[in-house]
This record gives C-alpha cells, structure tokens and sequence, in this order.
C-alpha cells in the first residue's frame, strides 16, 4: 500500500498546495482518490522525500547511462503517467564524482536517488542488492523497473527475492487496462506472447527486453528533478565477491551505422560457404554485409557485422534482411531503416511485420536471379 502520511503545509512561494488525486495501492490496484484530508503539497524540496510509485533502477558504465537504462527510463515515465504517480530513477555508485547524475537530470524525473557507497565502487550482486532493498523499502516503490541486462539478469532476482517477492523478467511492453499493468512477454522462444497480470502488493519487479522502448521518447525536463543523496554503510563483509577487470569488447572496425545499403545474413543461410552468395548482393547494390547474431556467433561473419541489441544500430536507406526471423533484439538494431526487404521462408516471420516489401520464399531461389536482374540493371543504367 502507497499510503501518504498527511504533511504540515509550510508556507512560503515555491510552495502549490492543494487538493488532487493520491494513487494509492487498494487490493493489488493501483486506485487514484479526492482525499480531502491530504494536501498534496506539489515538488519543489519538501514533498520529495516521500514514496515513489515507479522507481527505474540506471545502470552506467564509464560515465555514461547505458541505452537499455534509457528505456527503462521511457517506460516509467509512461507508466507514471498511467498509475497518475510519481517517477524517481535510483543510480548507484561511490561517490558523486562516478555517478552521471547530470545526464539523467535532464530527464524529466520527480527525483534522483543517487546511492553512495565505497562498497559500489564496483558492481557485485551483494552491494546493490542491500542497497536497493533499503532503497525500495525505505520509498515504498510501487514498481521497480530495469532494462534486461547482464547485470540485472545477475542480481534482479536475488533484489526479488530478498523483498519476497517475484520479479518479472524481459518483458517487451505493457499495456494499462482496468487500472491494471498487464505485461507482454514471450514464452517458448518467442513462438507465442503471454500476458502477465501483477497479483499481490507491490513492489512489482519487471525487466524489460532491450528495444521494448525506444530511448529518445524519454521525456526531457531541463534538470529540474530533485536530486537526493543516499550515502550508505555497507559493510565491507557483505560482500562476497571480488570483480575481476571488466570484458572489454573487441573494437570496432565497421562502421555499419553510416552505410545506405545493408544487406544482412541470418542462419537462413544455412552455412558459411553461403556468404558468398550475400556479398555477391551486397556488392551489387553497393551496400555493406550485416548479419544477425548466430550468424557472427558461429563465425560466419565477424562480430563487428552484428545488427541489434548487442550489436550495431543501423538506419541504412536499405536494408534487406535474408534469412532472418526478425526477433526483436534484432529489430532494435534495424528497425529505424528507411526501406526494408525481407526474404523469408516462413510467411509467419515477425521480420515481416516491420518489412516495406516482404518476399516469402527460399533465400537460394531467390536470390541469384536478383543479384543477376541487380548487375544487368545497373550495367544498362
Ligand atoms: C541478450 C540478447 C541479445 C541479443 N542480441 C542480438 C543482436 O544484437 N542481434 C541479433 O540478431 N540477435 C540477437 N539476439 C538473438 C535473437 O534473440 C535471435 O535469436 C536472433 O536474432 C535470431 O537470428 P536469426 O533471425 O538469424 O535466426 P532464426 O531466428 O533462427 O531465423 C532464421 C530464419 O531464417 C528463415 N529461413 C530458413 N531457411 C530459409 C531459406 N532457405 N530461405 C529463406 N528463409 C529461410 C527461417 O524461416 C527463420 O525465420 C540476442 C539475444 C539475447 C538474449
């Protein structure tokens, strides 16, 4: 239960008091209600320091937010907007100096939790569970939100299961029906989408898949979220683990987010012997070779020729997808493309469903004739 404790109205110009409607929790809902025994007592310093309804943890590394924190970010503004509450991000670090606070206070935030503590110096899952248990405990979150990263995959569940409760993982969406957050998320490998009611009190833990929300709809608000420091004393005890020196990628040496033309292999390919018949379009259309993520996995292509998530963000004039499903980790790379072809065998594909111009049928039959109609077309031109 969200409940708000009636707070004295001091006076003073930069306080907006007044009579609006409080979300509170009621049997597992989130139900907005005139109290008229409460007076809302609108930001600035003081009323801060109570409840938030939706808290999005931030992950950052070398001072920098990570993107699927961004998204993160778009959907608890969102879903503020749809409990009618108040959204607060919580960022994690030792000191102020590490800590990008300056970057997420552009967001349009109510406030900015920012935990301080020598012991989150480096991530372990210990630290950060203690700290966020106190964080969510102490504001009474409503719903904690993460982008469904490495790191969240690792201590997440554990946060969950320290506040008892179950935390719902790599959702790619929500819709709000019936005062009620319904969740999406894919079972069986993505063959079918299930929805996921919350039952129970809060707080609700979700992840969300990266791409579920696309990071430039987060809202922007000129730094006018409060921030509020949380020092912290964690014992160095607490901590089981010792981090090691954190993977580096292998740097990049494409650039694919410039190219117009991208032609991308996925394991419809079948084998590796078969990215000759890729490049063979690629080079007569001008383009770039891209691949899917098995396809660099099994080293058919190099890593640096991944498009998604994990991989490269491309917006190319064309894209021509072959062989490819269309899951959405790849679609998150791809899907700001201007014009995309697909060839796929199975018309069901979700590549499909974000295709211009969609051609269901084997890649091998395919594709040699069009290179060949390519070559003859640009030859006469
Ligand atoms: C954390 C995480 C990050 C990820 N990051 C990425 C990422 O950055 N990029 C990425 O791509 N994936 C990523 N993935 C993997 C992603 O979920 C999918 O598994 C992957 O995109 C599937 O690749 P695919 O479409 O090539 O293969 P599949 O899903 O196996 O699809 C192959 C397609 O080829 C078609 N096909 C088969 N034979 C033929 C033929 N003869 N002619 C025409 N069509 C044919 C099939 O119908 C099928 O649709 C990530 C996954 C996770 C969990």
């Amino acid at each position: 239960m969200l409940a708000r404790s009636p707070v004295a109205r001091p006076s003073g110009p930069w306080l907006d008091t007044g009579r609006i409607p409080v979300p509170h929790w009621e049997k597992g809902k989130l139900v907005r209600k005139h109290d008229h025994n409460v007076h809302i007592i609108r930001l600035k310093r003081f009323f801060m320091s109570g409840p938030v309804d939706v808290l999005v943890f931030i992950e950052h590394q070398a001072g920098k937010i990570i993107r699927a924190s961004r998204e993160a970010l778009a959907a608890g503004q969102r879903l503020a907007k749809d409990t009618g509450g108040r959204v607060a991000a919580v960022i994690l670090g030792e000191s102020a100096e590490g800590i990008p606070t300056a970057e997420l206070a552009q967001a349009r935030l109510d406030e900015i939790l920012q935990v301080e503590s020598p012991a989150l110096r480096e991530y372990t899952a210990d630290g950060f569970v203690l700290a966020l248990n106190k964080v969510v405990r102490e504001r009474q979150a409503g719903y904690v939100l993460f982008g469904h990263t490495y790191q969240a995959r690792d201590f997440a569940p554990r946060l969950a299961a320290t506040l008892e409760r179950c935390l719902v993982s790599d959702c790619l969406g929500y819709r709000w029906q019936d005062e009620r957050c319904v969740l999406t998320r894919q079972m069986f490998q993505g063959k079918l989408n299930a929805d996921v009611e919350l039952l129970g009190d809060p707080p609700y833990l979700i992840s969300f898949q990266a791409g579920s929300f696309r990071e430039d709809s987060v809202e922007r608000d000129d730094g006018h979220a409060r921030v509020s420091r949380v020092p912290l004393n964690l014992p160095a005890e607490s901590i089981r683990t010792r981090p090691g020196e954190r993977f580096r990628e292998a740097r990049q040496t494409v650039d694919l987010s410039q190219a117009e033309i991208i032609v991308a292999a996925g394991r419809g390919i079948k084998a590796p012997e078969n990215v000759a018949l890729v490049k063979s379009l690629a080079e007569a259309l001008g383009g770039e070779m891209g691949a899917s993520r098995p396809v660099c996995d099994n080293g058919w292509l190099p890593m640096d020729r991944q498009i998604g998530s994990s991989g490269q963000t491309v917006a190319p004039r064309l894209y021509v997808a072959l062989g490819i499903s269309g899951a959405i980790q790849h679609q998150v790379g791809m899907k700001g493309s201007h014009t995309i072809v697909a060839i796929n065998k199975d018309r069901e594909a979700p590549i499909f469903e974000i295709a211009s111009y969609g051609i269901v049928g084997d890649l091998f039959q395919i594709v040699p004739p069009l290179t060949e109609e390519i070559k003859k077309a640009k030859g006469s031109s």
